[in-house]
């Protein structure tokens, strides 16, 4: 697990203490560890053990490692679905009703997107959280929490998982994925601060189609409607044009942070530039409105080659020494 060293010390501190409270909800951006974070926690609430982590040679850590453990309940949408069925909160009450395998005497449930639930799913699960069947924790995991119920909110302790700051996910995809550090700057910065965002990044068209479509717009200006008109044609045979007019907005915002703070700025594409080089935050800031108009645009259905056409012939036009 990358990061959130103060909620993981809490969450510790509980276990060790003897404190655990009967219901938990893990909230924040995707990817940046909640399940995990959760997954660990259960291990370590039903380790025989005990310690800062779970042990890994009790019974109970025997038995996590072999895939299912019997005081463990995990909860989560089917596949095929949208939404989380109240059915599934009924089965997962019944299994924390039987009384516990484990040494401890308790069970834990992990309720993985739990903003999927149903509204008679969440009035179920109301039930549980008022009346938890013998010794059970419920750990709640969610992306959202404001599309929970109140009434089920306020029933949670709640623990926020915060984004991660972009040198701890370049870190951790060295050390704990075996990236060179060039791609581990280049993927941290376009993750969010969300581990699992930058492993899911198109790690190729960002390390190579990237560059190579900054280098092009940077050469409209100057080569006239052909040109502008020659990468329109390109990019709209892509299958994914958002990307790419991503890969423009985060170019203009980086022009746009460099030229208003200088060395100071943090940019996203700082591999590809030298930014003193780079025309003023103004011109940054109009090419940026230019491609938040393609986005509405093509929101409207607008014939995408067209649209394409007319920001790359606006781009070609504007000022660089505005
Ligand atoms: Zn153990």
């Amino acid at each position: 697990l990358v990061g959130h060293e103060h909620q993981i010390r809490v969450l510790r501190q509980a276990v060790s203490s003897g404190k655990v409270g009967h219901a938990y909800l893990f909230s924040g951006p995707s990817g940046v560890g909640k399940f995990r974070a959760a997954f660990a926690f259960a291990a370590l609430i039903l380790c025989q053990e005990g310690g800062e982590n779970a042990c890994g040679r009790c019974e109970s850590c025997r038995t996590l490692a072999r895939g299912f453990h019997p005081d463990l309940v995990l909860v989560e949408t089917e596949p095929d679905k949208k939404v989380l069925r109240v059915e599934l909160i009924r089965v997962m009450e019944q299994k924390l009703a039987l009384k516990a395998v484990g040494a401890k005497g308790v069970k834990v449930a992990i309720i993985r997107d739990a903003e999927e639930m149903n509204k008679a799913a969440q009035s179920a699960l109301l039930k549980t959280l008022e009346e938890p069947p013998g010794e059970s924790v419920l750990v709640l995991v969610c992306n959202n929490r404001f599309s929970l119920e109140r009434t089920v909110l306020s029933r949670c302790q709640a623990i926020s998982f915060e984004s991660l700051e972009a040198k701890q996910v370049e870190r951790a995809l060295i050390q704990n994925h075996g990236h060179t550090p060039e791609r581990a700057r280049v993927l941290a910065a376009f993750s969010e601060g969300s581990l699992g965002v930058a492993l899911a990044l198109d790690e190729k068209f960002l390390s190579e189609g990237r560059p190579k479509l900054i280098q092009a717009v940077r050469g409209l200006p100057g080569g006239g409607f052909s040109r502008a008109e020659a990468l329109a044609a390109r990019l709209a045979r892509e299958k994914d044009i958002d990307a790419s007019l991503a890969v423009l907005l985060s170019f203009y915002r980086d022009q746009v942070r460099y030229g208003l703070l200088g060395a100071r700025a943090r940019v996203q594409n700082s591999d590809l530039t030298p930014w003193e080089a780079a025309p003023s935050w103004q011109h940054g800031l109009r090419c940026l409105e230019d491609v938040y108009d393609t986005f509405t645009a093509l929101e409207a259905n607008a014939n995408k080659k067209l649209a394409l056409e007319a920001l790359f012939v606006k781009l070609s036009r504007r000022d660089e020494a505005c």
